[in-house]
């Protein structure tokens, strides 16, 4: 049997609407095993907490998305910091720099950024690193300020070389939608070329849905798509490339 899971995925984000336990639902009839939510406010994790109590293969992350950098004040990553006391968070995250959307704050960003890698490393938690336009930046910071448990780079979307220099760092690569594009030519040689054991998939949904669902919403039950290109390209089964990414997945999360 193959097991699914999905390493990103904002089920709980307001693009949903009252369509996230539909969603939710959906995952589990598609067979995954593990659903990382992705939590960009504390509100989103909190209704994360409450549906895990009845879900218990949702994972949940939280942190502050780069693009909300200015608005970042020490009283919320305080209250970041007290909701990882809690214990209830399985990564901090999603967290980096984005300067596709924003160049005129790179010293805010970096700021937010290097607080809530602290805030994992003091309490033994890996990171959810989101980069847009700004990877040698991400990886230069991640150089200097080492994560214990490591930790992924989410829809990783630079070259086979510098996915190979976070591999070094001890970070896993996450692949997603943008893999089964038809002129996607650098994310699928980064499909074959990722060591096995670095490699994860997921869908960041409820955007870049995978073909056939290009352009549409997309959903944590579309990930057999993604996962099914990068075996077609690596040339392997399903199930051998399942059976790794589930055992990247737990050996990153489990405590
Ligand atoms: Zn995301």
């Amino acid at each position: 049997m193959i097991e699914f899971l999905d390493s990103h995925a904002h089920v709980f984000c307001k693009e949903y609407g009252n369509d996230t336990d539909i969603v939710i639902q959906h995952a589990k009839d598609a067979g995954l095993t593990h659903l990382m939510c992705i939590c960009c406010s504390l509100e989103e994790a909190e209704r994360a907490f409450e549906k895990q109590k009845e879900e218990p293969f949702l994972d949940v992350a939280a942190g502050y998305h780069p693009e909300e950098a200015d608005d970042v004040t020490s009283q919320r990553m305080n209250e970041l910091e007290q909701m990882i006391q809690s214990g209830k968070l399985k990564a901090v995250g999603e967290i980096g720099l984005d300067y596709y959307w924003r160049k005129d704050n790179i010293e805010k960003q970096k700021e937010i950024f290097i607080e809530q890698i602290q805030l994992a490393q003091k309490y033994d938690l890996p990171v959810i690193i989101h980069s847009r336009d700004a990877i040698l930046d991400t990886y230069n910071i991640l150089k200097e300020h080492p994560v214990s448990k490591g930790g992924i780079i989410h829809c990783f979307s630079s070259s086979v070389e510098m996915a190979k220099e976070f591999v070094k760092l001890g970070y896993l690569i996450a692949l997603g939608g943008p893999v089964t594009f038809k002129n996607a030519k650098v994310p699928k040689e980064v499909a074959q070329e990722v060591p096995l054991d670095h490699l994860l998939i997921e869908t960041d949904c409820p955007y870049l849905a995978p073909m056939p669902h290009r352009g549409k919403r997309n959903e944590p039950m579309y990930v057999h798509f993604i996962a099914n290109e990068i075996a077609s390209l690596r040339g392997i089964s399903l199930k051998t490339l399942m059976d790794a990414v589930q055992k990247n997945y737990q050996r990153l999360f489990s405590k």
